[in-house]
């Protein structure tokens, strides 16, 4: 019997709806596995600036610190969103909470439901069987290269921001890229830019020289500008995809439309692999707070359901049991069962906690 420390930061809007399932969902799969998961919960996001006066407190980010993971909801309020110049602002404390952890790869799982095909704005023939890892790097590159900053020269305004890697930072990247793909299909998508820009050149020259430790698996270099075109003309082609922060923010929410379905996705962002290959991480839903369905107890908790299967997988080392919650979830849909983002027709839409129910039932059956 294991036991493991998690931080819960609900957040606004929907998060503390779809969390509480994420944290029912993790001692489901204690009671049946045998393992103790011990919850402490804090406030972030605009509720901690009620709270607090600030997005994220010093003490819960020295307790995410101590953790073995952290499930995050969401955060931002429209009141905040309506007001540019705000001096402290929600999303504060998701990049500060990154930071801090030093959480540098980003790793989207982007899969389509067979019984989901229809809610995508593509074709069902081009998506069906669409399962993609796409890594983005979230803690370098041009979001924090220096010099960064907006100047006036001669009387003109100009801005300029930097993009950095140095070859430690791509080369991680590239690690954890290969090791994903060689217990996938042994595929990896190295994206870039490097017919034009210097610092792709040694993104593609690290890649290149990581992937002799890996003669298992195929590598495939593309150019950004390809790479969005080819993720929708043919994603069944893909396996893992590696990025730098721009590239990959851009190309990672490309992906996930794949599934056309933002209640489904999950993300985890780690740090550093310890020895047994688990990471201190943060899982989030991708979407956001919804303040539009907040309080009406209607969101889909099945992102925040596969953000705990992915703690599962990445911070506890629990393949098994990661794997036994993601079949949980398949199966509700497969069964038909929808809330109201999934539900079409005359479809019934089931609330927040109906489904996550129907997820808890199926778990291990
Ligand atoms: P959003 O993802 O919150 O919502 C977009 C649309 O999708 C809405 O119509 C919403 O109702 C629907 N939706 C989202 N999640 C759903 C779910 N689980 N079930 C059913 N429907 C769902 O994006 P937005 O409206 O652009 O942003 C709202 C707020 O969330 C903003 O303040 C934004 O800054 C913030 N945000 C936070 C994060 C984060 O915490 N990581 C990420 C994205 C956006």
């Amino acid at each position: 019997m294991a036991t493991f420390d998690i931080l819960v930061l609900p957040g606004d809007g929907i998060g503390p709806e779809v969390t509480a399932e994420g944290v029912r969902a993790l001692e489901a799969i204690g009671q049946r596995f045998e393992h103790v998961f011990r919850f402490s919960e804090d406030h972030v996001g605009g509720a901690a600036i009620d709270a607090y006066g600030v997005p994220i407190r010093p003490e819960t980010l020295e307790e995410a610190k101590r953790s073995d993971a952290v499930l995050w909801g969401a955060v931002g309020l429209p009141k905040y969103d309506n007001d540019p110049s705000a001096p402290v602002r929600p999303e504060q404390g998701l990049l500060q909470l990154r930071r801090d952890l030093n959480l540098w790869a980003n790793l989207r799982p982007v899969r389509t439901e067979p019984a989901l095909t229809h809610a995508s704005t593509l074709k069902p023939e081009v998506i069906e069987g669409v399962d993609i890892l796409v890594i983005r790097e979230l803690t370098s590159g041009i979001y924090f290269g220096e010099p960064r900053e907006r100047r006036m020269v001669d009387g003109r305004r100009e801005a300029v921001n930097t993009m950095y890697y140095n070859e430690d930072e791509v080369a991680r990247v590239a690690h954890l890229g290969f090791r994903a793909a060689r217990q996938r299909r042994g595929k990896l998508t190295s994206v870039d830019k490097a017919n034009v820009l210097q610092v792709s050149q040694l993104w593609r020259e690290v890649v290149t020289e990581v992937a002799r430790e890996y003669p298992d698996v195929e590598l495939e270099h593309l150019i950004v500008d390809a790479a969005t075109m080819h993720l929708i003309r043919r994603p069944r082609d893909f396996d893992v995809i590696i990025a730098g922060n721009l590239f990959g923010d851009i190309l990672t929410d490309e992906a996930s439309m794949l599934t056309g379905s933002l209640g489904m996705l999950p993300s985890a962002s780690l740090t550093e692999p310890r020895e047994d290959g688990t990471s201190l991480g943060m899982y989030e839903p991708i979407h956001g707070s919804a303040p539009d369905i907040a309080g009406k107890g209607i969101a889909n908790p099945l992102a925040m359901v596969l953000s705990a299967a992915l703690l599962l997988r990445h911070s506890c080392g629990l393949e098994e049991e990661a794997q036994a919650l993601e079949r949980a979830v398949a199966r509700t849909i497969e069964d038909g069962l929808r809330t109201a983002d999934l539900a079409s027709g005359d479809e019934r839409a089931l609330s927040t906690r109906e489904m996550a129910d129907a997820v808890l039932e199926r778990i291990g059956g």
